[in-house]
């Protein structure tokens, strides 16, 4: 009977979702549901001490919104709970008790400070740091005095002499490690919580995980796990381990570069849509061969594959997320679009929260101007400033056009026109424009200039007539006025 396939993402709630988080998450939803198997997340939260509150949650909130949903984890239950390693505890014990029993591991009474003064020693003496055996066999005598002199003891498991353990990674092949290099490791802290190392080893086995996707900063933990497999008798889950992500400068990807936007609920704020999120992720190490670099999630369900997966790192390039998002923005109903941008707009105090009919008509108005050319929705900002607010910027290039000879007399006319129109509508707006030139004898670039650039402060821009009109009446009086005045001062 083949195995059935189960993968998992592991994170630990250290902080937000990442993008390299959210590209392992990806990577494992999508083999799995390639295959028809199980995808679960579980929360590996033994190190207490970097654990930050919320976090599990939001990760998963915000895996939710990518679109990359779950068979088991913990708000869901599922065959294998608790999916929380905080709560799994008295399993570990079980397990830890039984290392010791068989001489695989041992109460090592040494406190870490001790430990670190004996590996920089080691090192100084140019050996590969180990523990010094002394650690490894404890009488009963030493045991009771340090046990008198309140020590806790954590377990360390005995690293296997002289053997070499090999990784066997479908995406980079075969990697072999020495034990020689390795010392003992800690897989049970003095607080009787177990180490990474030794629970992900217990829930990948007890969940019945088939394949472990992560990321290549793992690689060098995996020959420590496959010893603790050993040590059980336990079949290792297939591994592959993804390349580093670097930044545009060829570095790795530091959190705490500003430059890039790294987290998903950054872009989530921003205004990118999910489904570009995860097709500019798929292509940070996949590649589905050929030149097509769009799909949908469903597409990539049916195509992809571990074997395309790439094992040189993959180059974070930001242009690429927006030129991908701006492709899937241009797509979608003007409605969408336009209710990812009001909450924009109503942080710049563009608009009132509470918006009428005709408040929300204007606004789709403005917002479907650019939804060609936004690549994320708080783009609509800066882009429609000139809608909302009374001042006009003018484009220092721009305004010379208003130094033209017949812009007094074009101005004038246009505004007159305007202000005999009954109603204002795109129509009547086009209308004038005719009366001008009619009246004025200018046509072309010396009569729209003019007004674009009176109205706007920009020498370029949207559809005039439309963007006349959603100015508003009494604005673009008032803006045309305002030049005119000016000239004629001047
Ligand atoms: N908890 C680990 C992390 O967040 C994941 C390790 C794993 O996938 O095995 O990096």
């Amino acid at each position: 009977m083949t195995r059935e396939f189960r993968l998992r993402y592991a994170p630990s709630p250290t902080g937000h979702l990442h993008i390299g988080g959210a590209r392992t998450a990806l990577f494992n939803y999508l083999y799995a549901r390639r295959n028809g198997g199980k995808f679960i997340v579980r929360i590996e939260d033994t190190d207490q001490t970097r654990n930050v509150e919320n976090a599990a949650e939001k990760q998963m909130e915000n895996l939710k919104w990518l679109g990359v949903d779950w068979d088991e984890s913990m708000d869901i239950g599922g065959p294998y709970a608790p999916y929380r390693q905080m709560e799994r505890l008295d399993i570990y014990r079980g397990y830890i008790d039984q290392l010791l029993a068989e001489g695989k591991a041992y109460y090592c009474y040494a406190t870490k400070e001790e430990l670190d003064a004996e590996r920089e020693e080691q090192i100084a003496r140019n050996e590969t740091p180990k523990i010094a055996e002394h650690h490894r066999h404890v009488t009963p005598e030493q045991k009771a005095q340090y046990e008198a002199e309140g020590r806790t003891p954590s377990v360390h498991f005995l690293v296997p002499e002289g053997r070499s353990y090999v990784v066997n990674d479908s995406i980079r092949g075969e990697v072999t490690f020495d034990t020689s290099d390795m010392g003992d490791f800690v897989i049970c802290r003095p607080d009787g919580i177990p180490t990474y190392n030794f629970a992900v080893v217990i829930d990948d086995y007890l969940m019945k995980i088939s394949h472990v996707v992560r990321g290549e900063e793992h690689l060098s933990n995996t020959p420590r796990q496959l010893m603790i497999y050993e040590a059980f008798g336990w079949e290792a889950p297939q591994f592959a381990h993804l390349a580093l992500i670097l930044n545009q400068e060829g570095k790795k990807m530091s959190k705490r570069d500003e430059s890039i936007i790294q987290f998903i609920e950054q872009y989530r704020d921003l205004g990118f849509l999910p489904e570009a999120i995860v097709n500019f992720l798929v292509l940070l190490g996949w590649s589905p061969g050929g030149e097509e670099e769009i799909f949908s999630k469903e597409q990539i369900i049916d195509i992809f594959s571990l074997e395309r997966v790439n094992k040189s790192p993959a180059v974070f390039d930001s242009t690429k997320m927006n030129w991908m998002n701006n492709h899937y923005l241009k797509a979608k109903p003007l409605e969408l679009i336009t209710d990812m941008c009001i909450p924009h707009l109503q942080k710049a105090g563009f608009i009132e929260e509470n918006l009428s009919e005709a408040g929300y008509e204007r606004v789709k108005g403005i917002v479907g101007l650019y939804q060609e050319q936004m690549s994320y929705c708080a783009q609509i900002v800066p882009l429609s400033a000139l809608f909302f607010l009374d001042e006009v910027v003018y484009d220092e290039e721009a305004v010379a056009v208003l130094t033209e000879p017949q812009v007094p007399e074009v101005l004038a006319s246009f505004k007159k026109h305007l202000e005999e129109q009954g109603e204002y509508t795109v129509e009547t707006i086009k209308a004038s424009l005719k009366a001008v030139q009619k009246e004025t004898g200018h046509k072309g670039k010396a009569l729209f200039m003019p007004v674009r650039v009176a109205t706007t402060g920009q020498a370029h821009g949207r559809d005039l007539d439309q963007s006349l009109y959603l100015i508003g009446r009494e604005q673009v009086l008032t803006r045309l006025e305002r030049v005119i005045s000016e000239r004629q001062g001047a």
